[in-house]
């Protein structure tokens, strides 16, 4: 067996094979982090192979500690890999820096079999984009590409300097197939002859994907749609190997709004920033599968998916070509379901820090005030704004005393924060209950609805007008000295 004879041999047949290949920048993006869940459910839903390539050959824009964010946000999220660059795999290395030799072997055996031919053309190769954006590229047309074979093999073994590029066909058209976006067709004289080796020997992103796809016996391939334009070129390298095409999967952009694509550089939170922010792991990954893929059937309403059960139902024909903005809102109402389906202590051991910084006082009970505001909760770093009354009566206006749902005025309100404050202090077993009991009690000897006693009372121990509880379970929390301080204390600010 000749050295490309063993490298196919490796690849593994008969089973889907799916893999991420996140270059490392530090960060998950939203969008991303959507291509990485595709491609790990569609391995799962087919009980395939989820590979972790790390594309990590753009020196330049290489991050300290960026490989080890990857990691643990796919740890994080559960989309376990079962081949990659930790725990290696029948086709590895699985980082493209660590590949580097194949691809100068590849390209020469393009050249061989006439997919690509040297080009000598030196001033050229600066000016060749490498990225897929097509507005990048002015196509390149030159002499090298009619130079006979054992003519460049010779100019090349005198130490002339070369690249090695793609031979496209200068007529017909070329048609790839992507499982959202159908057939699309291209004239080949609007692709340009591009470079697949660059004069350092390394390779460009446009070859190396190829490659690596192939060789790690890739089926599936899962990327944005801004690789759309590159997929007829690719195709043109897979026919020119021999090798069979992989089903393409290209997923539109996530949008800021109608016009924008959602970006870091403008302000747009990656995945990192919302789990700092206080969504759970599991409402985004929720939330991102649904921007841009859709359940049939029966299921068709539903919104509401654990990862297990996406990798049951999740099907590509559901992935929309349409791009799909990115709603916070929309998240935070599914980020609050999820909250709600917290046991208590799971949704206590995630709010304490949040609390902790808002509520310094050891007196006040933690606990109590998660389970107040658990039902209640979006987002976790919502939690210090809505509790720091606890620590601090805030200053606020006399005007919040005034309701007119509960009829409550100035003048009745300093009225009824003084009968309150003869209750409370008179009052021994203070919780929640025997408040309200007391309160209740005290509005129907006064003869008033129970809200001119509790409105006015709310206020005067929060100071806001909104609070994640009532009064009395407020007082409670408060505790008595801490809870008639603040009723004197509003008694005063009404009085003056
Ligand atoms: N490294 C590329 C990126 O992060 C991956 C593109 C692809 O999946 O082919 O955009």
């Amino acid at each position: 067996m000749d050295f490309f004879e063993e490298m196919e041999a490796r690849i593994p047949k008969g089973k889907v094979r799916t893999r991420f290949a996140p270059s490392p920048t530090g960060y998950m993006h939203v969008g991303n982090l959507r291509t990485a869940l595709y491609t790990w459910l569609i391995a799962r839903r087919h009980g395939g192979t989820f590979i972790l390539r790390i594309e990590d050959t753009d020196q330049g824009r290489l991050v300290d500690g960026a490989v080890d964010v990857i990691y643990k946000t796919m740890a994080e999220c559960g989309l376990t890999h079962d081949e990659g660059p930790d725990i290696g795999g029948p086709v590895g290395p699985y980082v493209q820096s660590q590949r580097r030799a194949l691809f100068g072997k590849y390209a020469e055996l393009l050249v061989q079999r006439g997919g690509a031919y040297y080009c000598f053309c030196q001033k050229e190769d600066e000016e060749e984009s490498d990225d897929a954006d097509p507005k990048q590229i002015k196509k390149h047309v030159c002499a090298c590409r009619e130079l006979p074979l054992d003519e460049a093999l010779a100019k090349k073994a005198a130490g002339v300097p070369y690249v090695i590029r793609q031979r496209i066909p200068t007529e017909g058209t070329t048609t790839f197939h992507d499982a959202s976006f159908g057939d699309i067709t291209v004239e080949n004289k609007e692709l340009e002859d591009q470079v697949l080796l660059k004069s350092d020997g390394l390779p460009t992103y446009n070859f190396a994907n190829v490659v690596d796809d192939h060789l790690m016996g890739i089926t599936h391939v899962v990327r944005g749609s801004e690789y759309l334009s590159s997929a007829p070129k690719y195709n043109l390298l897979y026919e020119a190997f021999g090798w069979d095409v992989p089903t393409y999967v290209h997923c539109s952009p996530v949008m800021r709004d109608a016009q924008h694509k959602m970006s870091k550089r403008h302000g747009d939170p990656s995945y990192e920033d919302l789990i700092n922010e206080g969504y759970l792991t599991e409402a985004v990954l929720n939330y991102v599968a649904l921007l841009g893929w859709s359940p049939k059937g029966e299921l068709a309403e539903r919104e509401f998916f654990t990862l297990p059960e996406l990798a049951e139902v999740f099907d590509i024909s559901g992935i929309s070509k349409s791009p799909a903005v990115f709603d916070i809102n929309k998240l935070r109402w599914m980020n609050a379901e999820y909250m709600k389906k917290l046991s208590p202590e799971a949704f206590f051991a995630k709010a304490e820090p949040y609390l902790k910084k808002a509520v310094t006082n050891p007196a006040i009970d933690l606990h109590a005030v998660a389970a107040l505001v658990h039902s209640r909760c979006e987002v976790l770093s919502d939690l210090a704004e809505r509790v720091d009354f606890l620590d601090r009566l805030p200053d606020y206006d006399t005007a919040l005393y005034v309701h007119k749902k509960s009829k409550t005025t100035l003048e009745n309100s300093l009225e009824s924060l003084k009968w309150s404050l003869d209750v409370l202090q008179s009052l021994d077993t203070w919780t929640n209950e025997s408040l309200y009991d007391a309160l209740v009690a005290l509005a129907a000897e006064k003869g008033v609805k129970n809200a001119i006693v509790l409105w006015p009372l709310r206020v005067a121990v929060s100071g806001k007008a909104s609070t994640p509880g009532g009064a009395t379970e407020l007082c409670a929390l408060l505790g008595k000295d801490e809870s008639i301080r603040r009723v004197e204390a509003g008694i005063a600010l009404l009085q003056k």
